[in-house]
């Protein structure tokens, strides 16, 4: 049972940036963004993961 359609052509991670640790909330690769002050979970990651994720993959 699939909860949702994944998009066709995403074979990569499943958010962009999970690849690699956060330099702003510290979360690992492969976890979710967190806010620091209260730990809830991000739906996105934070812009400086995604640019460091950037320059991990160029
Ligand atoms: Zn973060």
């Amino acid at each position: 049972m699939t909860a949702a359609p994944r998009p066709a052509g995403l074979g990569r991670a499943p958010q962009q940036g999970l690849t690699v640790p956060c330099p702003h909330c510290k979360a690992n690769a492969g976890r979710p963004c967190t806010i620091p002050a209260n730990g809830r979970r991000l739906a996105a990651p934070h812009p400086s993961r995604l640019d460091a994720a950037e320059g991990a993959a160029a």
